[in-house]
């Protein structure tokens, strides 16, 4: 054999042995393993490029981000809640993504307008009341939850938690300033105990009584129905979802979305992963597993979720909720949220 055949021939066994897999996209995911990476194995299979996962706590991988700077390997970050993509963004994290995919797929509400980062799903935040002991035609707005009728009855969690922080932003945006705080000041006084523990926490304590109500997200109560641990899903059995707001500016909603990184090294795979992550089987699969909403229109919500029923939802720009996000943190500071 010459020198060159064998050359030829350790390429072809090379190529047979290793399929070609020379491109991959870096992942930063605050979403836990189990959550994300069936679908980015999924793509993998369809598209042949590698999908390198780290998972850590949504703000430790911003900072990771940050610290890394241009020598990041981050080619992707996923995350939850509009208030962190926002603050990565603000950070000069994060870069535009010129995607028709992503931009036709995802409503306009849910997206940075500069198209930094994107909403892959929904997470709705209303009341849940306890079934025998509330009834739900009492209920009706966030708002009336400050009213005395209320006082004393509700659980909901820490101002520090960010899911309030965006509640209390998107009221913001959508009411102004003055009556926000306002409100604030008169909700702290329906709170049934200062506030502790997560979402979880807050559907437990009204089922054993310590208050009528709770705010949470609809995902903390579907994830326990469909909790193996009869204890949880005993709980939850308990609860019924109310839909506030619906006569007005809707429920108030957040996301879990993505972002390019700034000095993404591999861009194009990068892009290629977030537009299938809007095609109709990854958003039926993510929305489904972490019992959340689609945002693609037409997608199948899980029967749990349908089961809650249907809601009109805030409009909203998340965008505005994500700046406002320091506005809400000392006007929740001011009325004395703990
Ligand atoms: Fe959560």
């Amino acid at each position: 054999m010459t020198v060159l055949k064998k050359i030829l021939v350790a390429a072809a066994l090379s190529a047979a042995i290793f399929p070609s897999l020379a491109e991959e996209v870096n992942v930063y995911s605050a979403r836990k393993e189990a959550l994300i990476k069936p679908i980015l194995d999924e793509f993998t299979k369809k598209t042949n490029i590698k999908v390198n996962l780290v998972t850590g706590k949504a703000d430790a991988l911003i900072s990771r981000l940050a610290s890394e700077g241009d020598l990041s390997p981050a080619d992707v970050l996923i995350t939850t809640d509009v208030g962190r993509l926002h603050r990565a963004k603000s950070q000069n994290l994060l870069q535009s993504v010129d995607s028709k995919a992503l931009t036709s797929s995802i409503p306009a509400n849910l997206r940075d307008p500069e198209n930094q980062w994107f909403g892959l799903t929904l997470r709705a935040r209303p009341i849940m009341y306890v079934a025998d002991r509330v009834d739900p035609k009492t209920l009706s707005t966030v708002e009336a939850l400050a009213s005395d009728e209320w006082a004393g009855r509700v659980c909901i969690r820490s101002s520090s938690n960010i899911y309030n922080q965006s509640l209390v932003a998107a009221m913001i945006a959508q009411k102004g300033q003055d009556s926000v705080q306002n409100w604030a000041n008169d909700f702290v006084k329906s709170f049934a105990r200062p506030p502790k523990g997560g979402d979880r926490d807050q559907i437990k304590a009204a089922v054993a009584g310590i208050c009528d109500v709770a705010v949470a997200n609809t995902y903390y109560l579907a994830g326990m129905l469909s909790d193996t641990d009869s204890k949880n899903h005993d709980i939850a059995s308990q609860v019924n979802v109310l839909w506030p707001n619906q006569d007005g500016r809707g429920a108030h909603v957040n996301i879990s979305g993505a972002a390019l990184t700034k000095f993404a090294p591999n861009k194009t795979s990068a892009e290629k992963l977030l537009a299938f992550m809007v095609t109709k089987e990854a958003q039926e699969w993510y929305a489904q597993t972490n019992h959340e909403y689609p945002v693609v229109e037409g997608v199948k919500w899980s029967p749990i979720l349908e089961g809650f029923g249907r809601f009109k939802a805030e409009q909203v720009e998340l965008q505005k909720v994500g700046q406002l996000n320091k506005q809400a943190v000392q006007l929740m500071d001011r009325a004395g949220w703990k």
